[in-house]
């Protein structure tokens, strides 16, 4: 790997192969998979993280948003693709690029069913939302009733699956909780089966569902963070790889003599004769001003280079007073060894954020 001159984010695809790979092998044979590649796949590239793959055979995609989906239709993913929360306003543009919704309430049901049969659509496939235990989007058990007369009426959408999601899938201290979610879901399945005539595709897990609830599998599962690398346990963090390393380099090293400060509002004030790294990365290339005052570090030949004082909009000063290192040097912000899970937990947040934050404006590397 030639070193980084600039800030970017490596995407490898060979450690997305192998995290697919890791998480298929938990899974029966019959399983589909889902991968989810909402927010630019967690930050990383979804146009080039789904076309990979879409190569692999992956059976289903996921975005959140409606315009997600779009910007996946234009890059060639021709794979059915779930909307997680899609919003009516986007419908006929859902309708436009066969897009399949999430109807999660009765206002979207009957609104997608409006514009679908203005659009003439017939068997339009869509997924039924149940909301188990988590109370964020979903019907509640007590609607299938009405549902089913709705849909029973209606030639102009079938349901493809029905589904529900989990609310605390990582945590083992929760399991009687998540057991109790898993046995709701599946009365409203029976229930929606029995009544409806057919059985949809069911489906409740995700990544840390399919590595802890292998009786929750159903026909499908979601995966998300798994493939990009984290398995929200020890353990598990373990069998997979991060697919995203953000680098960066040092464009100046300065000495600071004792009782200088470094950076906005003095917020650093140095105590002893200090060596500091500037860097070309900040608060708009997704690094918060939490990993400022030296909470969060960064990786330079090795060590540990804690960041100092306020972290700027486009730079974060680093001590690496005890580093031998120079002006151009590469600079690991979060790789496979100083992993994005370590970083994100100096600032007392979870791997999806940190890595879903890296704005647009970091070039993303792809490595094949
Ligand atoms: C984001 C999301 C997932 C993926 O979750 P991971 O923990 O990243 O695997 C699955 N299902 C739904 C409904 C989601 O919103």
């Amino acid at each position: 790997m030639p070193k980084a001159q600039e800030t970017v984010l490596e995407i490898d695809l060979k450690a997305l192969k192998h995290n697919f790979d890791y998480l298929k092998s938990k899974l029966q044979p019959q399983t589909k998979f889902l991968a989810v590649v909402k927010a630019f796949a967690y930050g990383s590239d979804a146009n080039e993280i789904a076309k990979y793959l879409q190569d692999l055979n992956v059976d289903y995609f996921a975005v959140a948003y409606i315009n997600e989906g779009i910007a996946l239709r234009d890059a060639g993913i021709t794979r059915p693709i779930l909307v997680l929360h899609p919003q009516p306003i986007n419908f006929k543009a859902l309708i436009a690029h066969c897009l399949e919704p999430s109807i999660y309430n009765t206002k979207i049901l009957n609104a997608f069913i409006a514009i679908a049969s203005a659009e003439n659509q017939t068997d339009y496939p869509i997924h039924i939302k149940f909301n188990t235990g988590l109370n964020r989007l979903g019907f509640s058990k007590n609607e299938v009733d009405s549902i089913i007369s709705k849909l029973k009426a209606s030639k102009t959408v079938k349901v493809k699956s029905v589904f529900s999601h989990l609310a605390a899938s990582e945590d083992l201290d929760e399991k009687a909780f998540t057991l109790n979610q898993i046995e709701t879901f599946k009365t409203i399945a029976e229930n929606f089966t029995k009544q409806m005539g057919f059985k949809p595709m069911l489906h409740m897990c995700n990544t840390s569902g399919v590595l802890n609830y292998p009786e929750a599998h159903f026909d499908m599962v979601r995966c998300g963070i798994g493939l990009y690398g984290f398995g929200n346990s020890e353990k598990e963090n373990q069998y997979l790889t991060p697919i995203a390393t953000l680098k960066t380099v040092i464009s100046q090293i300065h000495n600071v003599q004792k009782g200088a400060s470094v950076g906005y509002n003095r917020a650093f004030k140095s105590e002893t004769l200090l060596k500091t790294a500037t860097l070309p990365i900040g608060h708009a290339d997704g690094i918060g001003r939490q990993y400022g005052n030296s909470k969060g570090f960064v990786s330079i030949n090795g060590q540990k280079a804690p960041i100092i004082g306020n972290v700027c909009m486009d730079m974060i000063m680093v001590n690496v007073t005890n580093i031998d290192c120079n002006e151009g040097d590469e600079v690991i912000v979060f790789g496979k060894n100083h992993t994005a899970n370590t970083f994100s937990a100096t600032a007392n947040t979870i791997s999806y954020e940190i890595i879903t934050a890296i704005s647009q404006r970091v070039k993303r590397l792809i490595l094949n």
